[in-house]
C-alpha cells in the first residue's frame, strides 16, 4: 500500500522553474499551509500559477505533533508538509524555494514580483501568504551565538541538548511545550518569564510542573547571552535589578512571531500588529492583491485556519480573474 503511494507520488511529480517570459495567473508568495493550499485550488481552476517561497512547510516544519488537523487524530509537522506538498506535486506549479520575496510592485494590470536571487516574475494577481517567524530577544551575544547555542526551533534542536544545561525564554505555549520536550532529556531546564506567571494553557503548565530538572524565574529577562565559540551563559536581570549568570550550553528563545510582512510596508495596508488587512473574500485594499493564512488580520493562527484561507484566497483570485 505504502508502496504504491510513493511510486504514485514520485510519478506526479510535475513541478517546473518560473520563467520571467511568462505572464502568471497568481503568484503566490510563501510555501506554508496557506499557500500550498491556494496552490492546489488555483491549479485545479487551471490558472497559470506561481509559487515563491524559502521554503515549503513553513511552521509545520517546526511543529512536533499535531493533534488538531481534521483527519489526522496525530502527526508529525514533517509528516503533513510531506502530504501537503505531495498533493501540489501532481500539478504543473511553476515552484520556486530558498529564495526570499523582497518587493511587490503594481505596473497598470500586471504585478512584479522581485526575488531576492534578483529576477522579476510578472502574474496578473497574487496571494500573500509568507506567514509568520520567530520573535527575536534583541540581545547582545543573539546574534553571534545564532546556531551555536542559540535556538529558535525546538523541533530542529533538542536532541542537541542531551543531558546539558538549557535556557528557555517565554511562559507561554511554545516555551512551555519547549521546556517539556527539553527537560524529557537535558540535564535541568531553566525557564525564564518576563510575567510573574506562565501564560500557557493550564494542561501544559501541569506537564511541566511534574519534571523535578527544572526552575522557573519569574519577573526575569535575559539581558545577554555569553559564550566563545558557543553559548557558555546567560546573564539574567530579576525584579529589573538583581543580575546573575546562569550556565548554560544552550537558550531557545520562544517569545512568539510576528508577520513576515516587511516586505509589503507601504503596498498594503497593515493593522497594528504587522498583519495584512484583509476583507472576507481575502481582498487587500489593493485590487488584485489577496491574502491568507497568518500574515493576515484573520484571527486564530492554525494550521486548518491558514489551509481554509488559502482555499478562500484562491477561489477569490479565480472570480477576480475571471471579471476584469
Ligand atoms: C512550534 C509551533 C507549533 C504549532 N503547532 C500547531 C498545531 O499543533 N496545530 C495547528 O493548527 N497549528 C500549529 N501551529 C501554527 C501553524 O503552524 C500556523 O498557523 C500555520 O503554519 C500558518 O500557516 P501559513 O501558511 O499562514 O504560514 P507559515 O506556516 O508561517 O508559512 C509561511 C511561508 O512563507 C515563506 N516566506 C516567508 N517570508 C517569505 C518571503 N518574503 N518570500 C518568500 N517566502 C516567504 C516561509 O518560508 C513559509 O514557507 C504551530 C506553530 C508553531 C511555531
Amino acid at each position: 500500500m505504502d508502496f504504491r503511494i510513493n511510486l504514485r507520488e514520485r510519478e506526479d511529480n510535475k513541478l517546473v522553474m518560473p520563467s520571467e517570459n511568462e505572464v502568471y495567473d497568481v503568484a503566490i508568495i510563501g510555501g506554508g499551509p496557506a499557500g500550498m493550499t491556494a496552490a492546489v485550488y488555483t491549479l485545479r481552476k487551471g490558472l497559470k500559477t506561481a509559487l515563491f517561497t524559502f521554503d515549503i512547510g513553513g511552521q509545520m516544519l517546526e511543529t512536533y505533533s499535531i493533534e488538531n488537523y481534521m483527519g489526522f487524530r496525530f502527526i508529525e509537522g514533517s509528516a503533513l508538509v510531506n502530504k501537503f506538498s505531495s498533493q501540489i506535486k501532481q500539478f504543473e506549479l511553476a515552484l520556486l524555494e530558498g529564495i526570499y520575496v523582497k518587493k511587490i510592485m503594481k505596473n497598470e494590470k500586471l504585478l512584479s514580483i522581485y526575488t531576492s536571487n534578483d529576477r522579476i516574475y510578472k502574474s496578473r494577481s497574487v496571494i500573500i501568504s509568507a506567514g509568520k517567524s520567530y520573535k527575536k530577544l534583541g540581545v547582545k551575544g543573539e546574534a553571534e551565538f545564532t546556531g551555536k547555542g542559540v535556538s529558535y526551533c525546538v523541533t530542529c534542536d533538542v536532541p542537541l541538548y542531551k543531558n546539558k544545561l538549557v535556557v528557555v525564554v517565554g511562559g507561554g505555549n511554545s516555551g512551555v511545550e519547549a521546556s517539556i520536550e527539553l527537560a524529557k532529556i537535558a540535564k535541568h531546564v531553566t525557564l525564564i518569564q518576563r510575567a510573574s506567571h506562565l501564560t500557557a494553557d493550564y494542561v501544559l503548565v501541569k506537564q511541566f510542573e511534574q519534571f523535578k530538572n527544572k526552575q522557573i524565574l519569574f519577573n526575569s529577562e535575559v539581558i545577554e547571552i555569553l559564550g566563545d565559540e558557543r553559548v557558555r551563559g546567560v546573564k539574567v536581570k530579576t525584579n529589573n535589578t538583581e543580575k546573575k549568570i546562569l550556565e548554560a550550553d544552550g537558550i531557545f528563545v520562544e517569545i512568539g512571531l510576528v508577520p513576515n510582512s516587511k516586505f509589503v510596508e507601504g503596498f498594503v495596508n497593515l493593522n497594528k500588529y504587522g498583519e495584512i488587512i484583509v476583507d472576507e473574500f481575502c481582498r487587500t485594499n489593493v485590487e488584485g492583491v489577496f491574502a491568507a493564512g497568518d500574515i493576515t488580520s484573520v484571527p486564530e493562527k492554525q494550521i486548518i485556519v491558514a489551509a481554509g484561507e488559502g482555499a478562500k484566497a484562491a477561489l477569490s483570485v479565480y472570480r477576480y480573474l475571471n471579471n476584469i
